[in-house]
């Protein structure tokens, strides 16, 4: 409860602890589960892989891990779900000090456990990737929605919500995901998408009541981010995004 107050006092920010968790869930649950990973779930676990070794907020040991994991989804095919599985819990060996906590979600928390939590973190990990390959000058990717295209690949592949991943499937070929052509327009496509699906869920079940799925940013954290006719200024919401999900302003409240 003292937690969830807290979050709630701080407003809209990315938590080390959410994108730890995000990252722990997909490698062990959903990644971790396939048997044998080949052909096009391959190649989308490999970009998946390379951009988080890229832009995953870890430390050293993090790093160290991600490399390893990079490694192996490199150099197999198939590549066995369970290996990758086994690197990242031998990983959360407090130990190891690879993960700034062991709580599950802090932003991603709900009013009640069936609130929040996983697709919550993913959001936000996949937010957090996009915005800082825009933020990266050295940025040496073929495309330059290489986050985007990263993402759908996952989705599509192993997240397990079969609904989700085929509601975001429909979304991102109607509006023509892979003709994005620049880093930064990934990252207004992704909070368009993004607040596409808060619309759709707006009033349904899994709403959580306490964080009610309006618009994103609320107008009252970003009033210049709508005009006075009550429309979008994607600059300024480009703005507000960037400033939110930048590396630089991560908290880390329940970490170590
Ligand atoms: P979320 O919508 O999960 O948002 C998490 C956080 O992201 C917010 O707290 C806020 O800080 C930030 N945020 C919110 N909107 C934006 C934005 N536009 N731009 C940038 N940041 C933003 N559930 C279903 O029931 N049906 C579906 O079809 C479905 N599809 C999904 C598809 C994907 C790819 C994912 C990852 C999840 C999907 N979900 C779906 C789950 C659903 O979108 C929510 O994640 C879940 O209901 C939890 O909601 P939440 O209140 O924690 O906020």
């Amino acid at each position: 409860k003292e937690l969830l107050e807290e979050v709630k006092r701080i407003g809209d920010a990315v938590f080390q602890g959410d994108l730890e968790s995000a990252l722990r869930y997909s490698l062990t649950r959903e990644v971790g589960a396939k048997k044998e990973i080949t052909g096009e779930q391959l190649d989308a676990l490999r970009l998946y892989i390379d951009i988080l070794e890229k832009y995953f907020p870890f430390g050293n040991n993090g790093k160290a891990l991600l490399k390893e994991i990079k490694a192996v989804v490199h150099e197999n095919d198939p590549v066995i779900g369970l290996e990758v599985r086994k690197k990242v819990l031998d990983a959360g060996k407090p130990e190891k000090k690879v993960f700034s906590t062991s709580k599950k979600w802090i932003g991603c928390l709900g009013s009640t456990p069936e609130y929040r939590g996983y697709p919550c973190s993913l959001w936000k990990m996949f937010h957090f990737l996009t915005v800082n390959a825009a933020l990266d000058s050295e940025f040496k990717f073929p495309h330059g929605n290489i986050a985007l295209r990263a993402m759908h690949g996952y989705v599509k592949n192993f997240f397990g919500c079969r609904e989700c991943s085929n509601h975001f499937q429909e979304m991102s070929s109607r509006t023509n995901i892979f003709n994005v052509s620049t880093k930064e327009d990934s990252v207004l496509w992704l909070w368009k998408a993004h607040n596409e699906v808060n619309n759709r869920l707006q009033g349904d079940l899994t709403e959580d009541p306490e964080f009610p799925k309006n618009p994103f940013p609320y107008r009252q954290n970003c009033p210049e981010c709508r005009n006075p006719n009550g429309q979008w200024e994607e600059k300024e919401v480009y703005k507000y995004l960037i400033n939110m999900y930048d590396k630089r302003n991560i908290k880390y409240l329940g970490s170590n």
